[in-house]
């Protein structure tokens, strides 16, 4: 009797210890189906829009120094094989600049969409494709009083005059015939017409607050001598849920800033983060908006701009990374002139969402494309491209037509 006991509970000990082994082989399979279920994954058919012209997707790497200099941008141009790599490869400009495009299609290390959507999405939210009307996204450009009649003019002819409904005119002067011209749209921000950190947070913080008031589901920040490719930007935008925390552009450094903050609930004195540039325009959420609030709404950007000491853009990025710990998504189709924008050419131009063009210290810096006008006449190549895109505008050569 005490014998077949010893037995039972031998083997009730055995069968108890199988089950635990197969319990903890089966947890790490159960975490990864509920990840894969449960964090939205970027829209295919934006990937195939993209590169519908021809079989190749191009990327622009980001440079190693500082700033990102002339020389050493790339593009690489990538073969359509698996569709789902080749999203990852558009979408996320690689932290790590030296790395080959097709380094990042096999393997590891370069998997960061993904992994950022899991580091920052919410998991509940799966079916995060939404359709976008131009009256979904508030883009603000932000400008000033000497710029109304030069770079804000070139913006009206082209880019702006496809997305009325889209675009809100941040200035610091009341100009009678701007107002004629875009009413209501245009906002002073009665903020100082200097180039200083504290004027161009002021306008920020207006900017921000205007995009809360205005209900709409994206907030985009341009400057006056940005390009903005509408149909790209939308198409890029109806990828994501405007409820998720998104925030997307492209930093101007390959690497992180650091911020001297001393209010951290970690205890640590300096907060470290990624900040998209705002000269190549960047774009928020609406949910992740809300978030910001306790630190951009109604001029309180201004201050936490002054906590840390930094311009507009990087306080950004501070809010959205340093404090919110939300990632910044890379992205290598949003362009500023502190890259090379020679580099690219061509319909890789067409298939950008943000250009812009150097200033009068850097006039060649721009972009390379079929010659609809001469440099001479379109010095910043924004009127080629935008016949390029839109033939039937009725200033653009006739040829152009259709
Ligand atoms: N800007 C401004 N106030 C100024 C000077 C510039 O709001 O006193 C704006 C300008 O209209 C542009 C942005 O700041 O949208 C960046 O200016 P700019 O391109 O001249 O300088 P960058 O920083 O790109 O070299
Ligand atoms: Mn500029």
């Amino acid at each position: 009797m005490s014998f077949s006991c010893i037995r039972l509970s031998k083997i009730c000990f055995l069968l108890s210890v199988i089950v635990c082994v197969v319990l903890l082989l089966l947890i790490p399979r159960f975490q990864a189906s509920w990840r894969s279920r449960s964090y939205p994954q970027p829209r295919l058919p934006l990937l195939l829009n993209v590169s519908s012209k021809n079989d190749t997707l191009l990327q622009v790497e980001s440079s190693s120094t500082d700033r990102l200099d002339d020389e050493t941008n790339n593009i690489v141009p990538l073969m359509k094989e698996d569709l789902v790599k080749q999203w990852n490869n558009y979408v996320i400009d690689t932290r790590r600049s030296k790395l080959k495009a097709n380094d990042k299609m096999n393997g590891s290390p370069i998997n960061q969409f993904n992994s950022m959507m899991e580091d920052h999405i919410e998991p509940t939210r799966v079916t995060a494709k939404e359709k976008l009307e131009q009256n979904d996204v508030f883009i603000a450009v932000k400008t000033t009083r000497k710029y109304h009649k030069t770079r804000l003019n070139l913006l009206f002819q082209t880019w702006i005059s496809q997305a009325k409904e889209l675009t809100f005119i941040f200035t610091d002067w009341e100009d009678g015939e701007l107002r004629l011209r875009a009413g209501d749209r245009v906002i002073n921000t009665n903020c100082s017409a200097v180039h200083t950190r504290q004027a161009l947070c002021c306008k920020m913080s207006v900017e921000y607050d205007k995009f809360l008031e205005s209900g709409r589901k994206w907030f985009c920040h341009v400057d006056d001598d940005n390009y903005v490719n509408v149909k790209n930007l939308l198409n890029l935008l109806s990828a994501f849920s405007h409820s998720q925390d998104v925030y997307i552009g492209r930093p101007s450094l390959d690497h992180p800033i650091e911020a001297a903050d001393h209010v951290r609930n970690d205890g640590s004195a300096t907060a470290k983060f990624w900040f998209a540039t705002g000269g190549a325009g960047f774009c928020i959420s609406r949910g992740l908006a809300l978030k910001m609030s306790p630190w951009a709404s109604l001029g309180s950007f201004i201050s936490t701009a002054e906590r840390i000491r930094l311009p507009d853009d990087c306080t950004i990025g501070y809010i959205i990374e340093g404090l919110l710990e939300v990632k910044l998504l890379h992205s290598p189709l949003f362009h500023s002139h502190l890259e090379n924008l020679q580099r690219l050419h061509g319909d890789t131009v067409l298939k950008q969402i943000t250009l812009s063009y150097g200033g009068p210290e850097n006039k060649r810096n721009v972009v390379t494309v079929d010659e609809v006008f001469s440099v001479q006449q379109d010095p910043t190549r924004f009127k080629s491209v935008h016949c390029l895109l839109h033939p039937d505008t009725l200033w653009c050569p006739p040829l152009m037509v259709k």
